[in-house]
């Protein structure tokens, strides 16, 4: 087993190139994923003068290493957004996270984006008889804001997963699975389309006030800019904005070999990309060339890789027996970037440096949306109370190193548990 990334064997570059002169932009966005991709397209579809420095390449974050569900909402239940926010932001969050797969679907369809998207519906499977009590009543908390969801009982998730130990599921029909990777290129290249400048290879090392202006220095070049987007969310380097803003929590996949056309019918028959209930939670989904993709809580670096392996044999083994032993092919991890509330948020540095972040693993559609309404408050499209996000202060997560620590012991020791007790 290779411990790569399967997304980046993708062949297919967007040709980027290091800055290396010094330039003049309105906005400067850093950071190439899908919050800083998603805001220099809409600020580009709009006139402004726009440019993305990423440090390394396009993807290198988390949107290149997800699991490509496009989920609605939030983790936490809309009523409990509202509660958090007050009524009226947290309503007004919680459209926006809950129409997100519906804009990233429409995205994908008019500019014929090359994403491998598959629009057949997420689960969200039950793991035990009271988790069906959770998702139905977030299917009702849902529903109040117009998402048309479906509570599927045993028997037909089983029909359409073949995956055993689950009791129901959840569907969203308007969600679905995509390459993450490659919907963050065609992301860059719309934005590119759009008129926004990209460099990769760039990373930014200081921000500097002089008078109005920012001046943002990079190894090899200076950019002046009259407003700088910091979407760098868990994969910041260099600059220190960051600092126990959120807490970083790893979440671990591993690809198998292809499967062949009779395992197919053994694991995911539905191409449905799921993921569960479980307190230390599992997803599984597959690939366009028929990988069982499964995914957990946890760091796969950090430790014992074959342990992982283990894992997911055990896991694989027991929830689709008809498999048999696969091969895995490869292992790779990712930063998530937890929020202490797990809502999102922008983050008012100053007034001209916003800071975009905290989406606790539900960033594809929801960095999407959030780069657009960003776009839309710095043009003035929006004002301050209309922008759907929380706009804060920054706020340090206190004991973040220990609480980060005690996530990931805790995973490592439920997957352990697993293997060993089951
Ligand atoms: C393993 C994993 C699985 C996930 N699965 C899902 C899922 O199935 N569904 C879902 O909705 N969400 C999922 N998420 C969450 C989602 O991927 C993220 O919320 C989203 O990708 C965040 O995008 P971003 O643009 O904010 O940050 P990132 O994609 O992390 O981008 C930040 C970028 O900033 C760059 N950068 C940092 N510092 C500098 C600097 N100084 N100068 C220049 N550039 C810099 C980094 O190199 C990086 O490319 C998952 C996350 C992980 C890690």
């Amino acid at each position: 087993m290779n411990l790569e990334n399967l997304w980046w064997q993708n062949e297919q570059q967007l040709t980027t190139y290091p800055l290396d002169l010094d330039i003049n932009v309105d906005v400067l966005v850093v950071g190439a994923g899908y919050s800083g991709l998603s805001s220099a397209l809409h600020l580009a579809q709009q006139g402004v003068n726009v440019a993305v420095v990423e440090a390394s390449h396009i993807g290198s974050g988390a949107s290149g290493r997800s699991v490509g569900l496009t989920n609605a909402g939030l983790w936490i239940m809309p009523q409990q957004a509202e509660k958090l926010l007050g009524v009226t932001a947290g309503r007004a969050l919680n459209q926006l996270l809950i129409d997100a797969p519906l804009y990233v679907a429409k995205l994908i369809k008019d500019h014929q984006l090359d994403c491998d998207f598959l629009n057949n519906g997420t689960l969200h499977l039950a793991h035990s008889v009271a988790a069906m009590q959770y998702l139905h009543q977030r299917q009702s908390q849902l529903e109040v804001y117009g998402a048309k969801l479906e509570l599927l009982d045993k028997a037909t998730v089983y029909a359409k997963t073949q995956a055993s130990g689950y009791f129901g599921a959840l569907q969203d029909s308007r969600a679905g699975t995509l390459q993450p990777l490659k919907y963050c290129r065609e992301l860059a290249r719309l934005a590119s389309l759009a008129g926004a400048k990209i460099y990769s290879q760039t990373q930014v090392c200081a921000i500097d006030k002089q008078g109005e202006k920012l001046v943002i220095s990079t190894g090899q070049s200076q950019i002046i800019a009259s407003k700088v987007i910091l979407a760098t969310n868990a994969y910041e380097q260099q600059l220190s904005y960051n600092q126990d803003l959120y807490t970083p929590l790893y979440y671990s996949q591993l690809a198998s070999q292809p499967l062949s056309v009779e395992q197919r019918q053994q694991a995911l028959p539905s191409n449905q990309g799921c993921w569960d209930t479980g307190t230390v939670m599992r997803s599984f989904r597959t690939d366009a060339a028929g990988r069982l993709i499964i995914g957990t809580v946890g760091n796969i670096h950090c430790g014992d890789a074959q342990g992982f392996k283990r894992w997911s044999q055990h896991v694989v083994s027991k929830t689709f027996p008809a498999l048999g032993q696969l091969e895995y092919q490869y292992g790779w991890s990712g930063r998530i970037a937890k929020s202490s509330n797990n809502i999102p948020q922008v983050i008012e540095i100053d007034n001209n440096i916003l800071q975009i972040m905290g989406y606790s693993g539900r960033g594809i559609a929801g960095a999407t949306v959030a780069g657009r309404e960003l776009a839309h408050y710095i043009t003035g499209k929006i004002s301050k109370t209309e922008l759907a996000l929380p706009i804060n202060q920054a706020k340090a997560i206190s004991f973040n190193q220990l609480r980060a620590a005690v996530y990931e012991v805790g995973c490592q020791l439920s997957h352990l548990s697993d293997h060993l007790l089951r």
